[in-house]
């Protein structure tokens, strides 16, 4: 393991140069052809030849070892977000409006320095290291699209793995934790009809503002009244429209939302719930109402086996001053969940808290990860592979 770190720490630099390199030239969504360019292209230089698309923007490659069945994928999302970076980094976002604000960039370069990594090693592991290179985590349903293109197949794998940046964990440590790491989401939208007509004469209409009130209201007392206590869910109503002018009832009033859980089962009940009293308030006040839900990503478990390994893992690997365990889940969500439900796996966070400088959260214009920490992400990944193909 000590050969791991080390020849991680060699590639430093190098891994430094590609996320800076990505960094400034954030894509969004699906469309991340010249993120995947560049992936592939960095690939060939390291030597990596069976390389193929998936899903248009994505990248699978196959990195064999000696002979041998199994196959370890490592997975890291690729895509930016629509958010106008603040500060003034050498290598900041040269695009006007989008940024790597949630670190995706930091994931596809820990990954090719996985990738050099383990190429290097090949005759170190037997069998297969799948490597993912996934455009569209942020809800532009990447993961299950380049699950429909054949990413889990040829050949199956027997483990995956993956990591986040955390900017409240410091550089040079990695959190872990058992069970539930990261909550399933799923959008909600409601939509109540009334019937429009003039403000003067509500009796002869059907006011949607009035009903979509106590909707809002009633569905606080979904999580407060119905969830048992020890239970995790939120319930969050983010947008509300309706109505054009303040002396006309209107017809709709549009509102959406959003659901997190940390297990499966909370979400279905707490949309049971939802969908109850959205029907039954909009009713009891004259007027209808429906609560549509989108695809929705389960939260994200790591297998409990792998778990204790990756402790194991990491503690060789780092020492166990580095590997904090995580007092709590994130209510975040990650479509990596959904390689989840076809293989078992397990997810880590890799710590870029800077010290002496505020650890603005992911998403957030001042996002910044430290580079310091990067070689135990690229030693983490390199390790779990290399760790479960030496079994
Ligand atoms: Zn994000
Ligand atoms: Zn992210």
């Amino acid at each position: 393991m000590a050969e791991v770190l080390e020849r991680a720490r060699r590639l430093e630099e190098k891994v430094k140069a590609w996320r800076r390199h990505i960094h400034a030239h954030p894509e969004l969504g699906m469309e991340t052809e010249g993120t995947a360019a560049f992936v592939e292209r960095a690939l060939a230089e390291i030597g990596v030849a069976d390389v193929r698309r998936c899903a248009g923007t994505g990248v699978v490659a196959r990195i064999e070892g000696r002979p041998g069945d199994r196959c370890v994928g490592l997975r890291a999302d690729m895509d930016a977000l629509p958010v106008e970076e603040r500060g003034d980094l050498p290598f900041r976002s040269t695009v006007p409006g989008r940024a790597h604000a949630c670190g995706h960039d930091v994931h596809t370069a820990c990954l090719l320095g996985a990738a050099e990594l383990l190429h290097g090693m090949r005759d170190a592991f037997s069998g297969t290291v799948k490597l993912i290179f996934q455009p569209g985590e942020e809800g532009a349903g990447g993961a299950a699209r380049m699950i429909a293109d054949g990413a889990l197949d040829e050949p199956k794998m027997d483990a995956v793995f993956a990591l986040h940046v955390w900017p409240d964990l410091p550089a040079g440590t990695v959190g872990i934790r058992r069970g539930a790491v990261l909550a399933g989401a799923q959008s909600i939208r409601i939509r109540i009809t009334g019937r429009q007509g003039h403000a003067a004469h509500p009796h002869r209409c059907i006011d949607p503002i009035l009903i979509a009130g106590h909707i809002v209201c009633s569905l606080q007392s979904v999580v407060a009244r119905e969830l048992p206590p020890l239970e995790t869910g939120v319930l969050t109503l983010g947008q509300i429209h309706g109505g054009t002018a303040g002396n006309i009832i209107p017809e709709e009033v549009v509102i959406d939302g959003t659901v997190r859980a940390l297990a499966k089962d909370v979400g279905t009940r707490i949309l049971e719930s939802a969908r109850r009293i959205v029907e039954g308030t909009a009713a009891t006040l004259r007027g209808s109402a429906v609560l549509e839900t989108s695809e929705g990503l389960p939260p994200v478990v790591n297998d409990d086996a792998l778990f204790d390994r990756m402790v194991g893992t990491f503690k060789d690997l780092f020492g166990p001053d580095r590997v904090r365990t995580l007092p709590e889940p994130s209510m975040g969500g990650e479509d990596f969940a959904l390689f989840l439900e076809h293989v078992p796996g397990a997810h880590f966070r890799l710590g870029v808290g800077a010290e002496g400088r505020t650890a603005h959260p992911l998403h957030s214009p001042d996002f910044y990860a430290d580079e310091s920490g990067f070689s135990m992400g690229v030693a983490g990944l390199a390790a779990l592979a290399l760790d479960t193909l030496a079994r």
